[in-house]
């Protein structure tokens, strides 16, 4: 190799190492659901969501609402499924087993099926 391909090889390493940086802050920014050291937890009275740092989470649900005092925040999973909930870039639920309900959780917007850790359809392009 000879020292210009060696330049324009450590020159393109370059270019794709800061392409792969950069790829991964904007992710880490565009998406609240990578930061792992906050639960967004709902208020189960008025639908307001609360993002708790993990360490100051109290089990067992439902939590004590820093604004109330009242315990009625609740995990939630994300909906991705109806075309509303893919807009606003997903919508929050909280599951019926949490609220003591019966059946399937179904989300209010689009009335998709929502279980535990709710995978996102293949399409969904955030
Ligand atoms: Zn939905």
């Amino acid at each position: 190799m000879s020292d210009a391909q060696k330049k324009i090889t450590a020159t393109v390493l370059v270019v794709v190492a800061l392409v792969v940086l950069v790829g991964m802050v904007w992710r880490n920014f565009g998406s609240e659901e990578v930061r792992a050291d906050v639960r967004y937890l709902m208020d189960a009275n008025t639908g307001k969501v609360y993002p708790i740092p993990t360490e100051d989470l109290k089990l067992p649900w439902p939590m004590a609402n820093p604004s109330t005092g009242e315990k009625t925040l609740y995990p939630t999973e994300v909906c991705y499924w109806g075309e509303e909930c893919k807009k606003h870039g997903g919508t929050r639920v909280i599951m019926n087993k949490y609220l003591g309900k019966e059946g399937p959780t179904k989300c209010p917007i689009c009335g998709h099926v929502v279980r535990l850790h709710n995978p996102r359809p293949p399409d969904y392009n955030p």
